[in-house]
């Protein structure tokens, strides 16, 4: 590997240099292109092949036509993400036949839930790798150039990348993701995730505050911290220390007051009231909790082995409301899952009148292959049933939303700006504490992306708050 490549990556690692899309041949011999699809997890991930493959001579391209690898980072979450990446395979399809030396690799969830049976389904491609395999990817790269399909898609009950800092792609410079753990150790029936990523494990705490340190040095002012379950973080030192989520949560805090924090997912199982103190006691930790609910009624929860009740559910979005007042709260709903009955489904509308989330993501139950509810339960539910109550739970959402958003009019926040509105570059666009987009015209200050300025709202949809710099 030349010279030249070893400073320009190490240079790439300090942010001097932060164009990793460079198309100087001197520098990268080799071009990769990568699309992410699904959680944060997967495009957090995706930082960290970018950075495998950067000490493998290969550069970062956006447009895959000239790529002598491409990746797709897939999501199997529902059977729709599936279908998405098969059509995407099918665009490469001529300029692959027309370039034989072009590389097609998946990566992520789908990867690791098919297996080797990708290959036969998708001749197209040439390596499958899952997502606690990506250190083996200069291998198995060697073997695919050599004609050989490729296959790893081990899982892993230690590895979590902590000696590897991510090449950030496509971000704003402003925000990052960093990731704290993977795995997931809960057994949701409906969910895929615990069979595609494996076990939980924490990651070594010094390697992330040091992420975010170094973060926050080239410039950045927000972090999420990311995992499937990020309350049940608990990582012990070789000294027998241990470090469960609050403690991380404060110290990566200390880091600096100018770093913003967010996290996600919280588990509303695990999630402590040490946690929310965290949170009340440091200004630059988000007040903003996304606490996935699912359904709100109690049988399905358990048919669901979310391992909480209704009331208990209820109970965390108080303790939340009292120590943290102004909390954003948004959540995830499942509508239709299996045995579903009307008055259960009605539960849940019940329990969103009750909470008022902010947000949610809003799915009917989609059945994945080999997880528990595909093994033992009937999908039952109509498809007719599933799409009337997620329009009822949607609809009803969109209300909340409007209302919350229709209810921040008149108040003031500090916003960090992260850059030109989506609909005009005279106005900057940043998120507030709560994590709701606020636009405001740049009225012709000296201002940059990464900045904190104070905005006084005067009008929102439910999705967009408007308003003027104070
Ligand atoms: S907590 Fe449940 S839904 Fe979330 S990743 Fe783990 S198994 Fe899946």
């Amino acid at each position: 590997m030349t010279e030249t490549l070893h400073k320009v990556v190490d240079e790439l690692r300090q942010g001097e240099a932060y164009a990793p899309f460079t198309n100087d041949p001197n520098i990268f011999k080799k071009k990769f292109y990568i699309e992410s699809y699904g959680c944060q997890m997967n495009f957090s991930d995706s930082e960290i092949v970018a950075s495998i493959l950067h000490t493998e001579g290969f550069g970062p391209t956006r447009n895959w036509e000239e790529a002598d690898l491409v990746l797709l980072n897939t999501c199997s979450i529902r059977e729709k993400a599936e279908q998405t990446v098969r059509n995407r395979l099918q665009a490469f399809r001529k300029v692959k036949e027309n370039s034989p030396g072009m590389l097609i690799g998946v990566l992520g969830c789908m990867a690791e839930r098919l297996k080797a049976k990708f290959l036969e389904e998708e001749k197209l491609v040439d390596l499958v790798v899952g997502p606690d395999a990506y250190r083996s990817l200069p291998s198995l790269i060697a073997e695919t150039e050599s004609g050989q399909k490729s296959v790893n898609v081990l899982l892993s009950r230690e590895e979590t990348y902590a000696d590897i800092s991510p090449v950030r792609l496509d971000g704003n410079g402003v925000s990052a993701f960093v990731s704290i753990m993977r795995g997931c150790n809960n057994m949701c029936t409906f969910c895929v995730v615990p069979f595609t990523r494996g076990r939980e494990r924490s990651r070594n705490a010094e390697s992330i505050i040091n992420e975010c340190r170094n973060l926050f040095e080239e410039g950045y002012r927000e972090v999420t911290l990311l995992g499937q379950n990020v309350d049940s973080y608990d990582y012990t030192n070789a000294d027998g220390v241990t470090v469960t989520f609050g403690p991380l949560l404060e110290q990566v805090a200390l880091v600096s007051p100018l770093l913003r924090i967010r996290f996600s997912t919280s588990h509303p199982k695990d999630i402590t009231d040490d946690v929310l103190h965290t949170m009340a006691k440091y200004n630059n930790i988000c007040n903003y909790i996304h606490l996935p609910v699912q359904s709100g009624n109690t049988r399905i929860l358990q048919h669901m082995n979310r391992t909480y009740t209704r009331e208990w559910y209820l109970h965390k979005v108080q303790r939340i409301r009292s120590i943290i007042p102004d909390c954003g709260l948004s959540t995830d709903v499942i509508s239709g899952f299996c045995s579903e009955t009307e008055e259960e489904h009605q539960d849940t509308l019940s329990l969103m009148e009750l909470c008022r989330f902010d947000m949610a993501y809003m799915f009917s139950y989609s059945e994945r292959p080999g997880t528990l509810a595909a093994r033992r339960f009937a999908d039952d539910v109509s498809e007719e049933d599933k799409k009337r109550r997620l329009t009822e739970i949607i609809n009803l959402q969109n209300g909340h939303s409007r209302e919350s958003y229709t209810a921040d009019i008149g108040k003031t926040f500090e916003v960090l700006i992260e850059g030109d509105s989506k609909r005009s570059d005279m106005d900057w666009c940043g998120r507030n504490s709560q994590n709701k987009m606020v636009v405001f015209p740049k009225g012709g200050l000296p201002l940059k992306k990464g900045d904190y300025v104070h905005v006084t709202i005067f009008s929102a949809t439910s999705a967009t708050l408007r308003g003027e710099m104070v």
